[in-house]
């Protein structure tokens, strides 16, 4: 999609450090890292939320499913753990509207949430 920084990258016409890669899915460094690994994992097909995504979009869950562990085995996290976070909209603190999961670790990531929020 015209506009989205990740559809760019996707199409390589924005650099990345992409580590891994199929026919639906990239997977490169978050340019602004909160952990040794900070890895963004997405879908080449431009879809906003996790919510947009169809029963159609098995071979795309698949290929996540697959990136988590080839992410986490070539950045030696895979025995140590990682968190998988996949913010959602306003609330869930999304800033870039094309879906992608964090996948962080390298170090202990800490509390899920932080209690100061409040609950609700
Ligand atoms: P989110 O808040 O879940 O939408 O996270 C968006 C993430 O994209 C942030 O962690 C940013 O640091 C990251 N990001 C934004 N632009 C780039 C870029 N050009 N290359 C790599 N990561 C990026």
């Amino acid at each position: 999609m015209s506009g989205c920084i990740f559809c760019k990258i996707i199409a390589g016409e924005i650099p990345s450090k992409i580590v891994w890669q199929d026919e639906n899915v990239v997977a490169f460094r978050d340019i602004s890292p909160l952990a040794p690994t900070h890895v963004l994992i997405v879908p080449r097909k431009h879809l906003v939320t996790f919510s947009d995504f169809s029963a159609g979009d098995g071979p795309i869950m698949t290929s996540l499913a697959v990136a988590v562990r080839e992410v986490a085995k070539l950045d030696g996290v895979l025995e140590s753990g990682y968190r998988l976070i996949v913010n959602n909209g306003p609330d869930g603190g999304q800033e870039v509207m094309h879906v992608h999961m964090h996948l962080l670790g390298g170090r202990n990531i800490g509390p899920m949430i932080k209690r100061s929020v409040p609950e609700g």
